[in-house]
């Protein structure tokens, strides 16, 4: 992934009123449960996926891609700890005009928890689920953890956004190794993107 983080984080005093980050070190840090670390939320982007979309930014990530738009986000301690009521409450919120959430970051999947949960329950109210994650499909697939939360996801944009391959004519990638997956019960079902020839635009 490498979309550029447009917003700022969703509440104020994020670092300061959270007693259990450590701004030291950028390692995961223990959060309650039904929680997520947030970096960011944007309540109607038409960057992040197909139509109108409510998109959360999770903070953290460990790939470490030179030319990362989103350094910052790689800091776990980055933006704030929020409760996953309140994030489905403003993704509802927002649900009557949009077409489903995007999940991006960062990295989603180093919040396996969080975000299973959070999945779970977007599932259930029938949103469609975008996740962009710097995993390819098959390192995920080959993690029984993070392979239980594919099969709630409905599009996976994966790969490490990689310099030499940034093409901006492709759309919702940054760089042209990155793919557009179509799941369906956590497999395959379809590319989405055009992998024979990289600049044309397949959505
Ligand atoms: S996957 Fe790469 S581009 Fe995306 S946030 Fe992590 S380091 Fe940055």
């Amino acid at each position: 992934m490498n979309k550029p983080l447009m917003n700022k984080p969703l509440m104020n005093n994020p670092i300061m009123s959270n007693p259990i980050m450590n701004t030291s070190m950028n390692t995961p840090i223990h959060r309650p449960v039904n929680t997520l670390r947030v970096a960011g939320f944007l309540d109607h982007s038409v960057v992040n996926g197909e139509g109108l979309r409510s998109v959360i930014f999770l903070s953290g990530c460990f790939h470490n891609c030179p030319g990362c738009h989103n350094e910052a986000l790689q800091d776990f301690n980055y933006g704030e700890t929020l409760p996953i009521p309140k994030l489905m409450h403003r993704i509802q919120k927002n649900a009557p005009i949009t077409s489903g959430v995007t999940l991006s970051g960062g990295e989603p999947f180093e919040q396996v928890e969080g975000l299973s949960i959070l999945l779970k329950q977007l599932k259930a109210c029938n949103l469609s689920v975008w996740v962009y994650t710097g995993y390819v499909y098959e390192e995920l697939a080959a993690d029984p953890l993070r392979a239980s939360l594919l099969s709630n996801i409905d599009v996976l944009v994966d790969g490490r956004y990689i310099e030499a391959l940034r093409d901006e004519t492709l759309k919702f990638r940054g760089s042209s190794n990155q793919r557009i997956l179509k799941l369906e019960a956590g497999k395959i079902a379809a590319l989405l993107h055009d992998s024979t020839h990289p600049l044309k635009k397949s959505i």
